[in-house]
């Protein structure tokens, strides 16, 4: 129930399957924001296709209001470092990785290093969370451009930087863009569509866990085939909702995030929207890549009705994350739509 003192957000219904067109089911209702608060009380819906299944928010904020469902996002925030030492051992490991892992050899630390990337697979995430340091990208031979969509505080992209390539920042929140500035990377304001790149420019482009958030999802695909040169690749990053977690914890399933998650793509439909944009598919899998934060946060939703990032340092909820993203990676092996993320790697023709 929308209260007095809430401000109201502007939306429009989307009832029928943006991959399919068959009109959806209703899947849950009543949602509200937990975790970042934002007003309004919400439902999602389902394709009910099996071929299909394709999950959405209806009715949708409008574009003019969705600005005010991230007023608390934790995006506008730099993210705080662990401490000095811990820090420089794991980083250094993790470097070490990278460059046995893909070749580089700018920014990763002394050669003789190399011989610690062993230590790094003793990560509960496995390969999946440590190829994620290097965006999944083998190290370039020759100059190259990468893009990232929705770089956030340019976090990774500075590391890809000092890695080696040539990077470009596009994010929609003016604080992070500061922040990634403040990092030294060349981030661009605005939406993608909106700094008219020009055509056959990137080598790369990136974007974690932003395709879930736009309402056109298709048309962000087709921006970065016309952005990419021929020959170059495409990473997406996004929930998986036919994952074990969502199967868990159901309604309770933090990435479900209503009203900011407007779709949720499965192995299948995130497939089917990518190749109707041209793109050539060379992998597509679900990985249990920071999974154990989904674990935790959808673990204090079923509990408490509410989820703060904050508590994920706590010795139990790390000591719970931990075991999920073991428990949820030995799935894998048997079911691979069971991870709760989606990692699609894709060329241009
Ligand atoms: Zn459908």
């Amino acid at each position: 129930m929308t209260t007095e003192s809430e401000p109201s957000i502007a939306t429009r219904p989307i009832t029928n399957c943006r991959v399919c067109g068959t009109p959806g089911s209703l899947l849950y209702e009543g949602c509200r924001s937990r975790g970042f608060s934002a007003p309004g009380v919400w439902s999602q819906r389902k394709c009910p296709k099996p071929a299909c299944g394709l999950v959405w928010l209806d009715p949708v904020p409008t574009e003019e209001d969705i600005g005010k469902v991230y007023e608390t996002y934790y995006t506008h925030d730099q993210p705080k470092p662990l401490a000095g030492l811990v820090n420089n051992v794991c980083w250094g490991v993790w470097k070490s990785y990278l460059r046995h892992r893909f070749g580089y050899k700018r920014g990763t630390g002394p050669a003789w290093t190399s011989l610690l990337w062993p230590l790094a697979l003793v990560h509960p995430g496995g390969r999946a969370e440590l190829d994620a340091g290097a965006m999944y990208l083998p190290a370039p031979e020759q100059p190259s451009r990468l893009l990232e969509v929705g770089c956030g505080a340019g976090v990774v992209l500075k590391r890809m930087q000092d890695m080696g390539w040539e990077v470009r920042g596009q994010e929609i929140d003016p604080k992070a863009v500061k922040a990634a500035e403040a990092r030294g990377v060349r981030v661009d304001l605005g939406t993608l569509h909106g700094q008219k790149y020009p055509a056959n420019h990137f080598d790369a482009v990136h974007m974690a866990h932003v395709i879930e958030h736009v309402h056109d999802p298709a048309a962000l695909l087709r921006e970065s085939y016309r952005v990419l040169k021929p020959g170059g690749v495409l990473v997406v990053l996004t929930p998986n909702i036919e994952s074990w977690g969502h199967a868990r914890f159901g309604k309770n399933w933090f990435n479900l995030d209503p009203p900011r998650h407007l779709v949720l793509f499965s192995r299948k439909t995130l497939g089917k929207v990518a190749e109707r944009e041209g793109f050539r598919i060379s992998r597509l899998e679900t990985t249990v890549r920071t999974c154990w934060v989904y674990g935790s946060m959808s673990r204090q939703l079923q509990r408490t009705d509410q989820a703060n990032l904050a508590d994920l340092g706590k010795p139990s909820a790390l000591i719970y994350g931990i075991i999920y993203q073991l428990r949820e990676r030995l799935m894998l092996r048997s079911n691979p739509d069971a991870g709760d993320e989606l990692l699609l790697i894709a060329r241009k023709e």
